[in-house]
C-alpha cells in the first residue's frame, strides 16, 4: 500500500477515533439526541440506556462495577476531581499527599494549587528508568497522609509504575490510592480490584475514542470514599459531577473500551513489534542514541530516544512529513524542558535531543520502515554539520 503523509506517530498526545467508535456515536448526534436526565419520555430513556451501556463497557475493561464510574470531560478533570475532591473531604484527617515528580501536569499543577491552600505534597523522585520506589512511599506515609497519587504509565517515557505494590501498601496502611491511567487504559491490562486502586482517572481520546470525555473510577468500599465535587448544579453522576452528560462522547468512550477489551492483547503485541523494529532499526544504524525509560517495564507502543549532538526540534523540522513530539513539555504554550526527562537524570543535551514516538492502532510496518530511514538520514545530516558533535567524536577517538 502506498504511504500516506503525514505519518502520525504521536499517539501519546491523542489517538484518531476508530471508525467503529464514530459509527456508534453518530446516531447520538442526530435522531437519538435525548438528555439522559429526561426521565419522562422515550428520548431520555434511550439516551440513558446508551450511557448505562457505556458505563458497563468501561467498567468491564478495568474489572469495576458500572456504579463506580463517574463521567467527566477527560483525565485532567478526573484528576482535579480526585485530588481536590479528596483533599477537601479529608482535610480534617490530614493535609498530606504523596505523588511523584514525573506525573502529568494535570496532577502536578493540581498539587501546586493544593499547596497554596495549605496542603503538604511530597513529590517523590524516580530512578533512572522513571520508576518510583514503593518502599519510599511506605516510609513517607504518616497519620496525616490522605492520598497517594502515582501514574500508571508515563506519557513521555512509557514507564509502567509498580502499581500493584503501591496499591497493597496503601490498602494496608489505610491511605487512599489514586492513579492516572490515561496512557495505560487499553494498552495494558488493568484490574482495579487486584491492584487495590481506589480512584483512577482515564480519558477516551487516548484509546481511539473522542476528545472531551473521560471518567473517574471511584471504588465502592466501606467506609465510603468521600469526595467534594468541583462542579455543582443538578446533581448528575451521584452529585459528584453536575452537568448534562456528553452522550455521544460517552457512547464513543464505551465502544472504545469494548474494542480495547477484545483487541488489546493482539494490538499490544503488534505495536510492540513495530516499536521494537523502530528502536532496533534506529539504534543499529546510528551511534550515540539512548533509550529513555525502562527497557522492559514500559508501554508496548512507547519509544523515547535521545539523539546525542542534535536538537530534537531540528530533527522534526527536517522531517515534517512525520508527526512526532520532542522531549520538551507537551503543555500547550510553554517550551520548558521536560520535567520527566529531568527527573530521570538526563543532562540538558540529552533532554533537548529527545524524541517521543507513539505507535498506534493504525500505523503500518511500511510507515515504520520509512521513519527509520528518514530519522537516520536526518540525524546523520544534522550531525555532519554540527561542530559540537564532530568535536565530541574527535575527543572520544583520542
Ligand atoms: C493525556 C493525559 C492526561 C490528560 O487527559 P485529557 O483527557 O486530555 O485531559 C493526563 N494524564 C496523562 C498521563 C495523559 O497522558
Amino acid at each position: 500500500m502506498a504511504l500516506r503523509f503525514p505519518i502520525y506517530l504521536d499517539n501519546h498526545a491523542t489517538t484518531p477515533v476508530d471508525p467503529r467508535v464514530l459509527e456508534a456515536m453518530l446516531p447520538y448526534f442526530t435522531e437519538k439526541f435525548g438528555n439522559p436526565a429526561s426521565r419522562q419520555h422515550q428520548f431520555g430513556w434511550e439516551a440513558e440506556s446508551a450511557v448505562e451501556l457505556a458505563r458497563k463497557q468501561i467498567a468491564e475493561l478495568i474489572n469495576a462495577n458500572p456504579r463506580e464510574i463517574i463521567f467527566t470531560s477527560g483525565a485532567t478533570e478526573s484528576i482535579n476531581l480526585a485530588l481536590k475532591g479528596i483533599a477537601l473531604a479529608y482535610a480534617e484527617k490530614g493535609k498530606h499527599i504523596i505523588t511523584t515528580q514525573i506525573e502529568h501536569k494535570a496532577t502536578l499543577d493540581t498539587c501546586k494549587r493544593l499547596e497554596k491552600i495549605g496542603f503538604k505534597i511530597d513529590y517523590l523522585p524516580v530512578d533512572k528508568y522513571g520508576v518510583v520506589d514503593p518502599d519510599e512511599i511506605k516510609k513517607r506515609i504518616t497519620s496525616e497522609t490522605i492520598l497517594v497519587s502515582v501514574m500508571f504509565a508515563n506519557n513521555e517515557i512509557g514507564t509502567i509504575e509498580p502499581i500493584e505494590e503501591i496499591g497493597k501498601i496503601c490498602s494496608e496502611m489505610n491511605v487512599l490510592f489514586h492513579t492516572d491511567a490515561a496512557q495505560a487504559l487499553g494498552k495494558v491490562p488493568i484490574d482495579v480490584q487486584k491492584l487495590n486502586i481506589d480512584l483512577m482517572s482515564v480519558s477516551a481520546h487516548k484509546l481511539y475514542g473522542p476528545k472531551g470525555i473521560g471518567a473517574l473510577f471511584i471504588k465502592r468500599k466501606t467506609p465510603k470514599i468521600k469526595i467534594v465535587p468541583i462542579i455543582d448544579g443538578g446533581g448528575h453522576e451521584n452529585g459528584l459531577r453536575s452537568g448534562t452528560l456528553n452522550v455521544p462522547g460517552i457512547v464513543g468512550f464505551g465502544k472504545a473500551c469494548e474494542i480495547a477489551k477484545l483487541e488489546m492483547k493482539n494490538e499490544a503485541e503488534r505495536t510492540k513489534y513495530l516499536r521494537d523494529k523502530l528502536q532496533n532499526g534506529i539504534m543499529n544504524k546510528l551511534e550515540d542514541v539512548y533509550l529513555n525509560g525502562h527497557p522492559t517495564q514500559r508501554l508496548p507502543n512507547n519509544l523515547n530516544l535521545s539523539f546525542y549532538g542534535v536538537e530534537s526540534e531540528a530533527i522534526l523540522m527536517g522531517m515534517k512529513e512525520v508527526a512526532l513530539s520532542t522531549g520538551s513539555a507537551c503543555s500547550s504554550a510553554s517550551v520548558e524542558k521536560s520535567h520527566v526527562l529531568k527527573a530521570i537524570g538526563l543532562n540538558d543535551d540529552l533532554i533537548s535531543s529527545a524524541i517521543r514516538f507513539g505507535i498506534g492502532r493504525f500505523n503500518t510496518e511500511e510507515e515504520i520502515d520509512y521513519v527509520i530511514n528518514r530519522i537516520v538520514e536526518v540525524v546523520n545530516h544534522l550531525r555532519s554539520i554540527s561542530p559540537k558533535y564532530k568535536l565530541k567524536k574527535e575527543i572520544t577517538k583520542l
